[in-house]
């Protein structure tokens, strides 16, 4: 999987930076996520389709390759 975050549309809530501290990080200055790992481990799935799932601005999404 590749983690992919728009962050055009980032509200900048970070619901995400709470379910998956080590794959979503925050970029301060623009007020925007900043994926940390694009290519977590599998076992880290679970976490990240939380994150996608509930970020409010629907700015996460997973791709599979
Ligand atoms: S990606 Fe979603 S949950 Fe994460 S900081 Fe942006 S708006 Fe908030």
């Amino acid at each position: 999987m590749r983690v992919v975050a728009d962050t055009g549309i980032c509200q900048g809530h970070r619901l995400c930076q709470g379910d998956a501290p080590d794959v979503f990080g925050f970029d301060e200055e623009n007020d925007v996520v900043v994926v940390l790992d694009e290519r977590p481990d599998e076992s880290r799935r679970a976490d990240v389709a939380t994150a996608v799932k509930y970020c409010p601005a629907f700015a996460l999404s997973i791709d599979e390759d």
